[in-house]
């Protein structure tokens, strides 16, 4: 590929906050663009350690550990917020939703609308670096808990991020991973690369390291929030509530309201 068509490279780090909480921290050339910013001060460490520029808020919705730090942020460095058209977003200045196109740092990112955690949740999709960034949505391993959307939204947000290409990164907000895969192991006990994944995951979380991101292709053989069309999957959710194998969405609806008391 001719060099002045390569996709330029940002380098993204986690910020961590409180309990478990990743702010990710994208930079290139001395500028920066953050997600889903929870805790201003972290982001103000982080940027000054690395002698960074803040040029962008980007913001995947409405919670306040993806959203408390944005106005300060905003106020500190007059970087230009980000966020979903359907959430009040605090100095929101552009306001996004599925099909725009917003270019951060010189990279195309897509917005998909994937409601299902809140209402109008939204993720950032860069083709041409393979990076997603898909808040509380798609976690590694699990998804988000659905405060305000239904099983078949989610459902529907799950698949349509599932169909992403299987090298794209997938940055999302939170270090749920370990539990998330124990909760998988109890759906799909027979799953050998889900046993192989969480012994990983345990491993790089006893080093302290993240266990993200995680790729579309590792989500896809085993997240069983992705696998509802899997036979296993189908017949662990009927074992659970009888009826629930009858379609992908009651299947998904079963093994959410499962790993909400698991
Ligand atoms: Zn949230
Ligand atoms: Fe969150």
């Amino acid at each position: 590929m001719p060099a002045e068509t390569a996709p330029p490279a940002l380098r993204i780090e986690p910020v961590p906050a409180f309990n478990d909480n990743y702010l990710w921290l994208a930079s290139r050339d001395g500028l920066a663009f953050v997600v889903d910013p929870g805790d201003a001060e972290a982001i103000e460490e982080a940027l000054a350690a690395r002698k960074l520029q803040l040029a962008a808020i980007v913001v995947t919705h409405h919670h306040g550990d993806h959203t408390g730090g944005v106005q300060a942020l905003k106020r500190a460095h007059g970087a230009a917020v980000y966020g979903p058209a359907g959430e009040p977003i605090p100095a929101r200045d552009a306001a996004l939703g599925e099909g725009d196109r917003v270019e951060l740092l010189g990279v195309a990112f897509d917005v998909l609308d994937v409601p299902g955690h809140t209402r109008g949740h939204i993720a950032y999709h860069a083709p041409s670096i393979e990076v997603l960034f898909c808040g509380d949505t798609l976690f590694a391993g699990g998804c988000g808990r659905l405060f305000e959307g239904t099983p078949a939204q989610m459902h529907a947000s799950l698949s349509k991020l599932a169909r992403l290409p299987d090298a794209t990164r997938v940055y999302c907000a939170h270090e749920y991973t370990v539990a998330n895969l124990r909760f998988a192991r109890a759906v799909e006990p027979d799953n050998a690369a889900l046993a192989r994944r969480l012994a990983d995951s345990e491993a790089l979380r006893a080093r302290g390291e993240p266990t993200v991101p995680s790729t579309i292709a590792l989500e896809r053989a085993t997240n069983p929030f992705l696998r509802c069309d899997e036979p296993a999957v189908r017949a662990a959710a009927e074992r659970r509530r009888k009826g629930a194998s009858a379609t992908a969405v009651d299947t998904f609806a079963a093994i959410r309201a499962w790993k909400d008391v698991y």
